[in-house]
């Protein structure tokens, strides 16, 4: 049996390893790099395997930097079976449709942009949509909260709730070759209890060998109230300087629990009834009705919402900006606004135009409300860069940048021990998907002579 390394080693983005066993050969997740324009390359390399050689595909979740490569490993010749929640295969589905239109529009100002510079050749994208559609044809299986799948002879598999996205899992893989038992338990991305609509994340069960994410592994979150209460603020401290907010948001998750945020502000009267919220992104359009369909992922108290028929995320002045006409429209609004705009990390979509228009005005403001990767344009402003370059234009910063780290999808240090405390003992524990320095920190934290943080292409027989 082995267990190899091909992505999030000693990086938070591109989750992928793969376990070989009794003949089968099992990725647990595609994700893609994110991150500055260089990650491209990186996307584009060899997986380090044969994509035609890999019979099961188990998917943690629906981000884009643990399914985001998916459509390339089936361009490539992918011929296996997607094993996920049902929630996740239809979150991964918009999420790598979203990708692939994304990349196909990349590809095409690339083009022209080298056209004028006397390039003959067209950019090619990662992969296109087709690619993207292609490779939802291998979802098979569906896969149950605590429920163990025979995927093959000697691979067993219990997806767990993680409690970090609707339908997000850890996986526990028991195998057995030849009279060889072990079992391996993947973290998949781990969520904060404190958050609202999902449930914690599920006990984690003994395991010999543990892989795990390590995102926040060197810090605490702060609390959620205090963070709830500082959006509010900072939202009113914009509106008072008459300019607007744009919040860089994930479509998933994180832009549903800000419209419940916000509905409750208004219903409590703490943010102004006046207040008008832009959802600039048809992705979270589009997962908002994919929420609404999974009731079965909720926790108690937001299973009752909907069963009420009340809808958590409505809210007057909400305006859903599909087209990119509409979404241009916005650069004409100065003050009030509230937009919602992806991507989180400020590396492509609609928030670059936004933030074109509004980074330059002392009187709007920027709140961060999620994880971003060193290398984007969400860090370099969290980071306090004082101008920053958006479709090539140099643009100051002077709206006030703010980071509010208690919304994070992720739990934080203490929750990722406690974790690991519930896994027993295991006999090694590789960490990964996390950024080195935060990496280093947390392996301190364990018994260092259990721990290994893999490097990329590193096989382990286990
Ligand atoms: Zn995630």
């Amino acid at each position: 049996m082995k267990l190899s390394f091909h992505g999030a080693d000693r990086g938070v983005t591109g989750s992928c390893h793969l376990v070989e066993c009794a003949g089968r050969r099992i990725l647990v997740d595609c994700g893609m790099y994110q991150g500055g324009r260089e990650l491209r390359e990186e996307n584009a390399d060899d997986f380090g395997f044969d994509p035609a050689d890999i019979d099961l595909l188990l998917l943690t979740h629906a981000h884009l930097d643990h399914c985001g490569r998916i459509p390339l490993l089936k361009k490539r010749g992918f011929r296996g079976e997607i094993v996920t929640t049902a929630a996740s295969r239809e979150l991964a589905r918009l999420v790598m449709l979203d990708a692939a239109h994304l990349q196909e529009e990349e590809a095409r100002r690339d083009s022209r942009h080298g056209h004028r510079h006397g390039h003959r050749h067209a950019a090619e994208p990662l992969y296109t949509v087709l690619d993207a559609l292609d490779s939802t044809e291998h979802f098979g299986r569906t896969a149950h909260y605590d429920q163990p799948m025979e995927l093959a002879n000697g691979v067993k598999a219990t997806f767990l709730d993680a409690g970090h996205i609707l339908g997000s899992a850890c996986i526990l893989l028991e195998l057995e070759e030849a009279g060889h038992r072990r079992s391996i338990l993947f973290s998949g991305d781990l969520g904060n209890a404190e958050r609202p609509f999902l449930r914690s994340p599920a006990t984690a069960p003994n395991a010999e060998l543990v892989v795990m994410e390590t995102t926040y592994g060197d810090r605490l979150h702060k609390k959620l109230a205090p963070s709830v209460t500082e959006l509010y603020q900072a939202l009113n401290a914009a509106f008072a300087r008459r300019g607007n907010v744009i919040i860089p948001t994930f479509a998933l998750e994180r832009a549903q629990e800000l419209l419940f945020y916000l509905r409750e502000g208004v219903e409590q009267g703490v943010l102004p009834a006046s207040m008008q919220v832009f959802l600039d992104s048809p992705m979270a359009i589009s997962a908002t009705r994919i929420f609404e369909r999974h009731p079965e992922c909720y926790d108690e108290q937001a299973a009752e919402l909907f069963h009420e028929g009340r809808d958590p995320f409505e809210l007057p002045g909400l305006h859903f900006v599909r087209e990119t006409a509409d979404s241009i429209a916005l650069n004409r609004v100065s003050t009030g606004a509230v937009i919602l705009a992806g991507s989180g990390m400020c590396t492509g979509g609609r928030v670059r135009h936004h933030l074109r228009h509004n980074l330059w005005r002392a009187e709007s403001s920027v709140v961060f409300v999620g994880f971003a990767a060193m290398g984007t344009l969400a860090r370099r402003l969290i980071d306090g860069a004082d101008r920053v370059r958006i479709f090539g234009e140099k643009i100051p910063v002077r709206a006030a940048i703010h980071t509010i780290s208690g919304f994070s999808a992720h739990a934080d240090r203490d929750e990722l021990l406690a974790w690991h405390r519930q896994t027993g003992e295991p006999e090694r524990t590789f960490l990964v998907h996390g950024e080195e320095e935060t990496m280093k920190h947390f392996a301190g934290l364990l018994d260092p002579a259990t721990v290994e943080r893999p490097q990329l292409g590193e096989v382990h027989t286990i």
